[in-house]
């Protein structure tokens, strides 16, 4: 199993790899032999993920980046070829919520998730791929959400973004499969994090929330990294264009 897995001296790079999902990625893909870009607004807290990955044996740059900024995503991945000189994944895993009742959501809401969870993930596709179309391999991770999939209240702008990026996974999939681009998403259930932590901290709302997860348990950010060493490693050669709900059973009732 380890060895199948194995994603020795492959570059990639994980958006919002300061913390949360993208950070326990970052150390997955670190433990198994790759070298990580991690990139997210505060630089200063990639750095410290970079470090990790610097322990483990691997190199690790940290870059600032904001997603819903074009030209920092054209940054990006010039660092990441000026220090690596390729681009082997891209792991879309920054992503932004406010949580309130539709009729209250702003303008400046709405364009602010959109532009970090579909507008930000789109261009940082495009920029990877035309690394990848040079290379004619690449593989693309887009982090969803069970959300994108099942009706949630109050987080409707989040929840839209989210069925966007299944949708898009499947488009770019196709249009880019003739260049060895493969393109896959990962949509997690309830994982505790700082994306969550207001609802996490309700005592209540985290007890229903653990009943309507048929395994009973929240997510842990290991269960999202090990399904995403697999999909970046030769083993899932033959896959494109799918979504993988990581999400205790969820979606299954
Ligand atoms: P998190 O701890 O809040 O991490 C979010 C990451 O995104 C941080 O690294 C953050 O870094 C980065 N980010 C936010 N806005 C950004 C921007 N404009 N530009 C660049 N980076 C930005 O939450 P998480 O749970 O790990 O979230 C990771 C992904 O999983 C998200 O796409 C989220 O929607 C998805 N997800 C999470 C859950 C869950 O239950 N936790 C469930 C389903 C899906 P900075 O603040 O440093 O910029």
């Amino acid at each position: 199993m380890g060895k199948i897995l194995d994603v020795s001296g492959k570059v990639i790079v994980i958006t919002g790899g300061s913390r949360g999902l993208g950070a326990e990625m970052a150390r997955e893909f670190a433990a198994s032999g790759a070298d990580l870009v991690l990139t997210s607004r505060n630089k200063e807290s990639c750095e410290v993920v970079a470090n990790e990955v610097r322990q483990l044996g691997r190199k690790a740059v940290a870059v600032s980046c904001d997603v819903s900024n074009l030209s920092d995503i054209r940054n990006l991945f010039n660092v990441t070829l000026k220090e690596f000189g390729r681009l082997d994944v891209l792991v879309n895993n920054a992503g932004a919520n406010v949580t309130k009742p539709a009729v209250e959501v702003t303008e400046e809401d709405w364009d602010y998730i959109n532009d970090v969870n579909i507008k930000g993930l789109f261009f940082c596709c495009q920029e990877a791929a035309k690394i990848m179309i040079q290379q004619n391999s690449g593989k693309i991770i887009n982090i969803s959400s069970v959300g994108g999939v099942k009706p949630y209240k109050r987080i409707a702008p989040y929840t839209s973004t989210k069925a966007a990026v299944i949708h898009l996974t499947r488009s770019l999939a196709a249009e880019w499969a003739r260049y060895n681009i493969h393109v896959n998403s990962i949509a997690p259930g309830l994982i505790s994090t700082e994306i969550n932590k207001t609802e996490m901290e309700n005592t209540e709302w985290l007890d229903r929330a653990i009943k309507a997860i048929p395994l009973r348990r929240l997510g842990d950010p290991k269960d999202i990294s090990q399904i995403a060493l697999y999909l970046i490693s030769d083993a899932a050669n033959y896959i494109t264009g799918q979504t993988f709900y990581i999400d205790g059973g969820t979606l299954s009732e």
